[in-house]
C-alpha cells in the first residue's frame, strides 16, 4: 500500500471516511442467505451447500474445516477458504473481574487493530464490539477518538467478534461456565452509524434466527451514536427493535460543540427529535449516556437543563463516569456531584443509572479502547 493512501486525518478533523485500503476478504457473514448461495453457485457447487456452510459457522460457530464431516474433502479445500476465510487474529486476550470481564485485541488481515469486550453479570452476558478501527469523530475526552479512524470493519469483522465471545464461552473460557451471548453493545471502537451499511448487515447477521444468524434477540443489540440524524432517520425506517443510545454528554450546544464535536453539525436540539422519531416508531426507550467530568459537565444547573430536555420521554440517561485517558487533564465527577446530578434528573421523573465501569484495569472501560497494545 502506497504512503499516501494511508494518510492519517488531521487533528481536529470530523472525518466519515478513512483512507482508501485494501477491503477485508469477503465472508459467509458478510452475506444474506440469497447471496451464500449465490457465491456457492458461482464457485460451481449447488446452493444447498451454502446452507450447510452457514449451520458450521453460525449454529456451531465452526470454522475449522477439519470440523465439517457432511462436507468432503475436497468441498471443503475449495468452499471454505473462500467462504470462511480466517479475518480474525487475537493479539491479546486480558481478563479482570476474576475472569467475568475479557478485553481482546485483534489483528485483521491487514494488520490494523482493534479491540472487543466481554462481559458477564449474574444474569446476562454482553459482548462490546467495534464497528471501525479507530474513529473519525475527534471527542476530546475518548481514547478511540485521539487516534482518528483508520477504516471501516467490514460486516463479517464484527460478526467475528461476536462470534469469537460466544466460542469462548462454549469452550469454558470464561469464567462462570458456558454460557450464552445475550447482549451486544456497539460501543467498542469506532462511531456505528458512520459505517451504516456493514453495522446494518452486522445486526442483521447477529439477530437472524440461526442457521441465517447468530440468533441473538435484536432487543439485546444497542447501536450508540454521537447522533449522526440522517443516519438515526435511516436506522428508524429499519423498523428493527434494536435499542439506540445518544451520547450526548451536554444539554448544551455551547459545550457539546466541545465535547462532541459532529454537534457542530447537528444540534442538541435535532439529535434528540431525531431520537424521540427513533422512540416513537420502535416503542423502545433511548438511552443517553453522559460521561460525568467534574467542573466541566457535571454542574446542578446542566442536570436541571438536561432534565428539562428529557422529561416525559421514553427514554433513560445512562451516566458514566469519566474513565481518565492518559494525560487527559480531566477526571471523573465529585461522588457528592454524581449524587446530585441524579437526584436533580431524578427530579425531573428521569430514569437515570450510574454505569460499572467494569474493564478499568484491562483499558477495557469506556471510552478507553485505543488498541495501543502491541506485542
Ligand atoms: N461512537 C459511539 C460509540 C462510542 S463508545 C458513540 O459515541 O456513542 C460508547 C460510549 O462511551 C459513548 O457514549 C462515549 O461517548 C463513551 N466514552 C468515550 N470515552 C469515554 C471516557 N473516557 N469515559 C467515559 N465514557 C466515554
Amino acid at each position: 500500500m502506497s504512503s499516501e493512501e494511508i494518510t492519517p486525518p488531521r487533528p481536529g478533523q470530523l472525518v466519515f471516511a478513512g483512507p482508501r485500503r485494501a477491503k477485508p476478504p469477503r465472508h459467509l457473514a458478510d452475506l444474506t442467505v440469497a447471496e451464500r448461495r449465490e457465491a456457492v453457485a458461482a464457485l460451481g457447487e449447488k446452493p444447498f451447500r451454502a446452507d450447510q456452510l452457514s449451520r458450521h459457522y453460525f449454529d456451531r460457530l465452526v470454522d475449522d474445516p477439519a470440523d465439517m464431516p457432511d462436507l468432503s474433502k475436497a468441498l471443503r479445500e475449495k468452499l471454505v477458504p473462500e467462504l470462511l476465510p480466517r479475518l480474525l487474529s487475537p493479539v491479546r486476550d486480558l481478563a479482570c473481574d476474576g475472569g467475568r470481564t475479557h478485553k481482546t485485541v485483534w489483528k485483521a488481515f491487514d494488520g490494523v487493530l482493534f479491540e472487543s469486550v466481554l462481559m458477564r453479570y449474574p444474569d446476562r452476558v454482553t459482548m462490546c464490539v467495534s464497528s471501525q478501527a479507530g474513529c473519525g469523530m475527534n471527542c476530546p475526552f475518548c481514547a478511540t477518538g485521539q487516534a482518528g479512524l483508520t477504516r471501516n470493519l467490514s460486516t463479517a469483522e464484527i460478526v467475528e467478534q461476536v462470534a469469537a465471545g460466544q466460542r469462548a464461552l462454549n469452550q469454558g473460557g470464561i469464567a462462570g461456565g458456558p454460557g450464552r451471548i445475550s447482549n451486544i453493545v456497539f460501543m467498542g471502537m469506532g462511531e456505528p452509524l458512520a459505517n451504516y451499511k456493514a453495522v446494518l448487515g452486522a445486526v442483521r447477521r447477529i439477530t437472524d434466527p440461526s442457521p441465517s444468524g447468530l440468533g441473538i434477540s435484536q432487543r439485546g443489540v444497542t447501536v450508540s451514536t454521537v447522533g449522526l440524524v440522517p443516519a438515526i432517520e435511516k436506522l428508524t425506517a429499519e423498523d428493527l427493535s434494536v435499542r439506540l443510545a445518544v451520547s450526548l454528554h451536554a444539554p448544551d450546544d455551547e459545550l457539546r460543540d466541545t465535547l462532541v464535536p459532529i454537534n457542530t453539525r447537528w444540534k442538541v436540539r435535532e439529535v434528540l427529535d431525531a431520537a424521540w422519531g427513533y422512540a416513537r416508531r420502535t416503542g423502545r426507550r433511548v438511552s443517553i449516556e453522559y460521561a460525568l467530568i467534574k467542573d466541566v459537565n457535571d454542574q446542578a444547573w446542566r442536570a436541571d437543563l438536561l432534565g428539562r430536555l428529557l422529561k416525559g420521554k421514553l427514554v433513560h440517561v445512562n451516566l458514566i463516569p469519566l474513565n481518565p485517558t492518559p494525560g487527559s487533564k480531566w477526571t471523573a465527577s465529585r461522588p457528592e456531584d454524581e449524587r446530585e446530578f441524579v437526584r436533580r434528573l431524578e427530579s425531573h421523573g428521569v430514569a437515570v443509572t450510574v454505569r460499572d465501569t467494569r474493564g478499568r484495569e484491562i483499558d477495557g472501560a469506556c471510552g478507553q479502547l485505543a488498541a495501543a497494545v502491541q506485542t
